[in-house]
């Protein structure tokens, strides 16, 4: 975008909480807050879990707006409204937006926010966010603040860094704030309680070179890595994938828990991508996790450290996971696991 492009973009979007009558004035400023969070939909229905923004735009105590567009976006709208503290949905038709691709989604979301002259605009530490809010923030001539754990005020956030081994709070004088939110540092709003009115979003209906061919996911009915109160991992010390789904499927289902799996467990085959906890995967914290076979790398933990109950079980007595576990079984997990699955499935 050119100089004069970003000039005049900031210009309209420039929020008025830096007006100088205001200043000094907490309760004022707060008023002048306006967040706008950004839901997340897949084939016509809202992904709960997206709510996580809003809580996180409580949090700063400003009004609150959310956005979803999509193909029959309207149901989803419709439950949105109904998040208790949202005013307003702000909702765009059109199939183009269905995958999330960032070259169209960011124009659009950038279209938004300058017409909602937003303060803050958060979106979930998700693949989604993670794709759409960089570009969102060059395109506004800001910088991102990426998977925030804390809001400490309306300009001070807290993140992790260095797979959680160090945190920094930032403060950021950019006039929006544009900010990834880790999901398990703030839980989804609930679906209760609200009733905020829908609006047509502007659509720039941008050109994009850029087309969504196809997508390949595994497709399961155990409950959803992410969101899960109960996640049974597996690691290298599973051996193969055949030994891998023996031993620690029916562990989950005996469980009803999630499958989780470590990068070497999914590089070497023996679990899919979208299992992978960790740095470099998903972070969880769910009531309980069981890692199995697992060594406990600090890139590991990065995922699953906040896990209420972390129960381990290893063959290895000095193996890392021990120091985070709250419960660990020292033995071979080829005879523990199917014990231990057949006594629950019998409890
Ligand atoms: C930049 C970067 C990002 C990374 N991101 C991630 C990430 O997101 N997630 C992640 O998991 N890793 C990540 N890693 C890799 C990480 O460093 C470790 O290599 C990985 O976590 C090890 O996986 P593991 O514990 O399954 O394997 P290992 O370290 O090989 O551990 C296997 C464990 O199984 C135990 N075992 C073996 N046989 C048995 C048996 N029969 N019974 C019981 N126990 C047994 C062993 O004692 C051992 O403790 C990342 C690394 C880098 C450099």
């Amino acid at each position: 975008m050119s100089l004069a492009g970003r000039r005049a973009l900031s210009a309209l979007s420039r929020p008025r909480l830096y007006a100088p009558a205001l200043a000094g004035s907490p309760a004022a400023l707060r008023r002048l807050l306006s967040a706008l969070a950004v839901l997340e939909q897949k084939d016509g229905k809202l992904n709960v879990g997206s709510l996580n923004a809003v809580t996180a735009a409580q949090k700063l105590g400003g009004s609150i707006h959310a956005f979803v567009a999509g193909s029959n976006i309207k149901g989803v709208a419709e439950e949105a409204a109904k998040v208790e503290g949202v005013e307003k949905i702000i909702a765009v038709e059109n199939g183009a937006y269905d995958k999330g691709l960032p070259e169209t989604f960011a124009p659009l979301l950038v279209e938004n926010i300058k017409k909602g002259g937003y303060t803050h605009v958060i979106a979930g530490h998700t693949a989604f966010g993670k794709n759409l809010l960089p570009r969102v923030a060059a395109l506004l001539d800001t910088q991102q603040i990426s998977d925030i754990t804390e809001i400490k005020d309306e300009k001070t956030f807290v993140r992790p860094f260095y797979a959680g081994n160090a945190i920094a709070t930032v403060e950021s004088a950019d006039e929006i704030k544009v900010i990834t939110i880790r999901g398990t540092a703030f839980a989804a709003a609930p679906v209760a309680g609200g009733s905020a009115a829908i609006e047509d979003g502007v659509d720039p209906k941008v050109e994009s070179p850029t087309e969504w061919v196809s997508e390949d996911l595994a497709k399961s009915d155990r409950p959803d890595l992410a969101t899960a109160a109960k996640v049974v991992s597996g690691g290298r010390g599973l051996k193969s994938k055949e030994d891998f789904d023996r031993i620690m499927l029916p562990l989950a289902d005996s469980l009803g828990a999630a499958v989780g799996a470590s990068r070497a467990a999914v590089d070497s085959g023996y679990a899919d991508n979208s299992l992978q906890v960790g740095q470099t995967g998903k972070v969880v914290a769910p009531q309980l996790y069981m890692a199995v076979g697992i060594s406990g790398a600090i890139q590991h933990l990065a995922g699953m450290k906040d896990s209420k109950v972390i129960a381990a079980i290893n063959k290895d007595a000095d193996a890392p996971i021990f120091q985070v576990a709250d419960v660990g079984l020292v033995g071979d997990l080829f005879e523990k696991v199917p014990e231990l699955t057949e006594k629950l499935s019998k409890a």
